[in-house]
């Protein structure tokens, strides 16, 4: 855990592909604003899908983040050899009376979220939140592993977002372990957090409406909230979001074209509407998605 009040920012890829223009450019928020305070920076491979992580992603991940002027303090820490800290951490949420067995497919979340039941969109429609032990062990029986949810109890979650500004959203009941038995992202990530003394999260804003189910989970395992902020996404020039099919978007396409990492650098910090990285204000970045032209692909 951190001892002093040093600030601590981090970087948590997963390592499941190559960085793309849109994964730099957060990178880059995220190291300046923890290095123009001074302040210690940890990048962690969240490779919790054991399928489409590998080895080879986080070398080259590495590198590009390297090549762009990035670095990082200590040992790169994997989410794959923490699952023991991850499941004390489910343990201790099981003792609360915290969690329960969810048996819901994908699916079938879809399709009964499509059916009107008077919560936020996108929400666990709460099929399994009151399921009895008799239809639990019946669909045990039945061979329907289940995975492990928290009651959030609909919490509203107030945020104040370092880039977004005041956010506020309702708490869903997060997965914390999935029905392979692996510790779930949201678990892992607020575990992780905690335990490296990150003190600022800056990520993408796709995640932002999930950050209130990551909140009740810090509140539930007594753990503190980090400073977020949530850097909008990069759009390809079709307004979806940015994607290797789009053409050049990693380091390793815009080289290919002449633009080393030190234009691509400059790049994206213009595009962040930032002169001078040693006074990169989170508050005053700029809003909205970064949408490319054809031309830049
Ligand atoms: N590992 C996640 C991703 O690559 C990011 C998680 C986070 O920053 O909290 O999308």
């Amino acid at each position: 855990m951190m001892s002093s009040g040093t600030p601590r920012g981090r970087f948590a890829p997963s390592p499941t592909g190559e960085l793309h223009l849109g994964n730099l450019r957060t990178a880059l928020v995220a190291w300046i604003s923890a290095r123009q305070v001074d302040g210690s920076f940890i990048v962690r491979m969240e490779d919790l899908d054991r399928v489409t992580s590998s080895r080879r992603h986080e070398q080259q991940q590495l590198a590009d983040l390297a090549s762009i002027g990035i670095d990082w303090d200590g040992e790169v820490v994997r989410q794959s050899d923490r699952f023991d800290v991850h499941r004390d951490a489910i343990a201790t949420l099981q003792r609360l009376g915290a969690l329960y067995e969810c048996f819901c497919t994908r699916r079938e979340i879809r399709e009964s979220a499509q059916a009107p039941h008077g919560l936020g969109e996108g929400l666990y429609p709460g099929t399994c939140r009151e399921l009895t032990a008799a239809a639990a062990a019946g669909l045990r029986d039945a061979g329907r592993p289940p995975a492990l949810r928290l009651r959030a109890e609909a919490t509203i979650v107030q945020i104040d977002d370092a880039v977004a500004g005041p956010f506020e959203g309702i708490a869903d009941d997060a997965v914390v372990q999935r029905n392979d038995g692996v510790p779930a992202y949201h678990l892992a990530v607020v575990v992780d957090d905690a335990d490296q003394g990150v003190s600022e999260v800056i990520r993408g804003d796709d995640l932002l409406s999930v950050t209130p189910q990551q909140v009740v989970l810090q509140r539930r395992l007594g753990l503190p909230t980090p400073r977020y902020g949530h850097v909008p996404l990069v759009l390809a020039p079709d307004g979806s979001r940015l994607a290797k099919r789009h053409g050049a978007v990693t380091l390793a396409d815009l080289a290919a074209r002449g633009h080393g990492p030190t234009a691509v650098r400059a790049l994206l910090l213009a595009s962040l509407g930032v002169g001078d990285e040693t006074a990169l204000d989170l508050a005053h970045l700029a809003r909205g998605p970064w949408q490319l032209t054809a031309d830049q692909l």
